[in-house]
Parts: structure tokens; sequence; C-alpha cells
């Protein structure tokens, strides 16, 4: 205890001492003048906070009445439309969507270098910058990655990996949406679709595409964006593309020279996924071209207007009666040359016919003679007996 006392009694003789030496009385005239203008220097500190601290604080005010008078002048309208008159509304939005409309190719890219991608502020899209100053929201599909569509009969090797989907599974009509905000629109390729080459049956041979007739390595596009399923070559359609898009509709690229895409990678609208060609069972350069839903073709007509290279609508309501009925399945390519083996046989045939105008003296044995056929053949392709009069300037098919 006594040990305690000393130690304290020490300390208060050091803390004694200590305040002897601050004490003003015991300082220099010169010492008091610098603790002075210390405590000067320190209240003019204090008083520049605390002015700083009125500024931020008016500014503050400043920006919240702004805020209340902005929020006040959007504040939004409180809906008073009935459930019924919302469906009204939406119906008739659809409606507004399903028009026929013109819609051009959203994106150019051949020559066209990103220069960067940045954040949206949206985990879902990212924003990429473009060489001429241009952009777009592009989606970023491991966060916008939709299962159900890219996921559910997946198959980045069969053509047809529907087989359990049924066109009686089909809904009578689906409405597909085409384009939207983040979703694009390019033609695949901008030309008039060959005659020849239209969808559907002709001369009981089915065709389950266009035919574009291209120069050999024209560019190729992407018609929308999504997924490429298929990147290969397949007996018939040669090097065949297949991708899926966001919406579920399939579009398929034959007879390509390059194929520039593989199977599980993303595709922007408007990307270049291959050049034209004429590999697989193809007579010329030419894009076969398919539109399909669950495997089943419909005419890609009914979307694009491929000689302007527009889109007809932005919202498409596939009907199933569009489908075709033999659509699950690959094109048969054997048609697609026997039809234009009989096509050119025709226009040979066209090319052969010889007519002759009647004149005076003329008989149908002269006219036999004259073209090396025969008088029935004559009547056979002009329709009538070998006993009809020949009117003078009449003109007859004579071969
Ligand atoms: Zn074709």
């Amino acid at each position: 205890m006594k040990r305690y006392l000393l130690i304290l009694a020490a300390l208060m003789t050091v803390s004694t001492t200590t305040a002897a030496a601050r004490n003003p009385r015991k300082t220099t005239r010169t010492a008091r003048l610098e603790a002075a203008e210390r405590t000067a220097d320190s209240l003019r500190a204090v008083t520049a906070r605390q002015a700083a601290l009125i500024d931020s604080l008016q500014n503050l005010a400043a920006a919240l009445d702004d805020e209340l008078y902005t929020e006040e002048s959007v504040t939004p309208q409180i809906d008073t439309r009935t459930p019924e008159e919302i469906a009204a509304d939406s119906v008739a939005d659809m409606r507004r969507r399903m028009e026929r409309k013109e819609i051009h190719s959203t994106f150019e890219t051949d020559d066209l270098a990103v220069i960067d991608t940045l954040s949206s502020g949206n985990d879902a899209l990212y924003v990429v910058l473009f060489g001429d100053n241009s952009w777009k929201y592009v989606r970023n599909r491991e966060v916008a990655k939709d299962s159900t569509i890219f996921e559910k009969y997946w198959d980045t090797k069969s053509l047809f990996p529907y087989s359990s989907v049924t066109k009686a599974n089909i809904p009578e009509s689906v409405v597909v949406t085409l384009v939207d905000s983040t979703s694009g629109f390019h033609y695949p390729y901008k030309g008039a679709v060959n005659p020849r080459g239209k969808f559907g049956l002709r001369r009981g041979r089915r065709h389950q595409g266009v035919d574009l007739p291209l120069k050999m390595r024209d560019t190729v596009y992407a018609t929308f964006s999504g997924r490429v399923r298929i990147s290969q070559s397949v007996r018939g359609y040669g090097n065949l593309i297949i991708i899926r898009h966001d919406n579920g509709l399939e579009t398929y690229y034959g007879h390509l020279s390059e194929r520039l895409v593989e199977p599980n990678q993303w595709v922007e609208a408007g990307e270049i996924i291959g050049l034209g060609g004429s590999t697989g069972r193809s007579t010329g350069p030419h894009l076969h071209f398919e539109t399909r839903y669950y495997g089943q073709s419909f005419d890609p007509e009914r979307l694009i207007d491929f000689k302007r290279g527009i889109l007809n609508r932005e919202v498409f309501l596939l009907k199933r009666s569009f489908l075709s009925i033999y659509s699950n399945a690959g094109q048969d390519f054997d048609d697609e040359e026997a039809n234009e083996k009989q096509d050119k046989q025709e226009a040979a045939e066209r090319a052969a016919m010889r007519y002759h105008k009647i004149r005076s003296g003329d008989t149908l044995g002269h006219l036999a003679v004259k073209y090396g056929t025969t008088v029935k053949k004559i009547c056979a392709l002009n329709g009538i007996k070998p006993t009809t009069i020949l009117r003078i300037g009449r003109t007859l098919r004579v071969r």
C-alpha cells in the first residue's frame, strides 16, 4: 500500500511541474503571442469548415428542392383503366405490332469494327461501341440466357431434335416476336427469290425454303440474334448453318462456301455467319434459306421481302396452317434438282416452238413437209382437224 502512495506522489510531482511550464504567467511575451496566433488559426480553420458545411447543406437543400419539384412534375398518372380496357389496349398494341410495315436491317456490320464494350447499368445488357461512333445494346447472354429456348431440344449434331413434338402439339396459332428494342433484324441475303425456288409444292415436289441466287462468297447474315445450333457439312444442304432465335424460330442457311460460326456460339442479327456458295446438291451458287418452328418449315416470304431486304412486321402470328405437312424432315434436294431439270426441258421446248402465218395457197400437208412434222401433230398443237379450212392471216403453231 505504501508503495502505491509513493508512485501516486511521484506522478503528482510530474504533473505539477508540467502545469507550471504551461502556465502563461510563466512564459515570455513572444510565447504568449505565438499561442494567440495558434488559437486564431484553429478558429479560422473551424470557421472555414463551418462555411464549407453550410455550403454543402445549402446545395443539398437545393438538390432536394429540385428533386421534389421534378418528382411532382413527373408523378405518373394513376391508371384509371379497367382490367378490360387494359386488356383491350394491349390487344390493340399487339395488333399494331403485327401490322404490315417496312423494317429495314437494323445494323450493317460489313465495315464496322467494335471499339469497346461498356456496361449499361443493366446486367442483362451491355453497350457495344463501333468505329463509326454508332452503338447498340447487346444482350449479355450469360445473364439473359433462356433455358427453355436454348437448352430444351438443343442438339448441335442432329438437324431435327424435335421428334417428340408433332405438328398436332403445336398450337393453332403462336405469337412470335421478331424484333424489339434489344433484338434486331438483318436480311440473310438481299436478292430476288428464284421463281423456281419458292416455298411449297411444285409439280408435287416439296421445297422447304426459298432459293436466293447469289455470287460466290457473297456475305450471308444472321437474320435475328440467337445461338448457332448446327454448323456442319450435311448431305444435300452442303455447308449448313442453323441458328435458333430467342423467339424459338430457327433459320437455315444452306450451300455455303464457308461457315464462319461454330455450334453454341451466340450471334447478333446482322453478324456475318458465312459466305455464299454451291456446296451440297446445288446446280449453281445460291442460298437455300429456311424458317422453321419446332422443326416445321413455313414460307420465309411471310416474314421477309427478300428483294428489298426488309422485314414485314414486328410480331408475326404463326398459324399452324402455314406449316408444311412434309416439314418434319430435311429438304430433299433430289426434288430441287428434278424441278430444275424439268424447267430446263420446258424452256428448251418453248425455245423450239415455231409458228407460221397462213398465206394464200398454204395447206396443212405443205406445212408438215416444210417444218418436218406431220399433219396430225400440227392439228394436235392447234386443236384443229385435218379438214379445218385455213383462214389467211391465222397463225398456227407448227412445232
Ligand atoms: Zn432450295
